[in-house]
């Protein structure tokens, strides 16, 4: 069976953006409004002769009333549960949050392979924050600008490397 990578991350981290940009389609909808991604959440993506499916995982409908976090722990149980691979995505401009390292925490203790992936950061400088996600006891984080598309290669060959 082909790889299964999900991107987790929480709302308006650019995890949409992402999927959109490697799947080469918009086909999952990306809003300025956190939570608002609806519709298709899987795409088979290619990356150097390495077919796999990506899911969004910021796609999956919330049961009403759901707390941040606790939609967080849901998708981030779906995605240790059916991934391959996690591409944990956290937001380069506005650095680490407790969330972030209560899903770190989920993932961690999961031992699934995690691509930590610090988004929107556009420029070639690290982000601010870059030193900050080392204490969540993962790999290096990979920067990315997925709006730019900047660096989205060096995220991929370290996705399929765990193939
Ligand atoms: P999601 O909720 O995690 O799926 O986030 P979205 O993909 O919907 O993006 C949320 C917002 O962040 C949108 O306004 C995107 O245009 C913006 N965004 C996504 N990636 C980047 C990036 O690399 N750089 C910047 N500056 N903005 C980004
Ligand atoms: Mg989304």
């Amino acid at each position: 069976a082909k790889p299964v990578v999900a991107i987790v991350g929480r709302p308006n981290v650019g995890k949409s953006t992402l999927f959109n940009r490697i799947a080469g389609k918009r086909i999952s909808i990306v809003e300025d409004q956190p939570g608002v991604t609806r519709d298709r959440i899987y795409a088979e993506a290619e990356w150097l002769n390495n077919v796999f499916t990506l899911i969004d995982t910021g796609g999956i409908e919330p049961e009403s009333k759901e707390t941040i976090l606790s939609q967080m722990r849901n998708q981030a149980e779906i995605a240790i549960e059916t991934a391959d691979v996690i591409i944990f995505m956290v937001d380069g401009k506005e650095g680490l949050t407790g969330t972030d390292r209560e899903v770190a925490s989920m993932l961690r203790k999961a031992h699934k392979p995690v691509v930590l992936t610090l988004n929107k950061v556009d420029t070639v400088e690290h982000s601010p924050y870059y030193y900050d996600f080392f204490e969540l006891g993962m790999d290096e984080p990979v920067e990315i600008s997925s709006t730019a598309a900047y660096n989205i290669g060096d995220l991929l060959d370290a996705v399929v490397a765990h193939f």
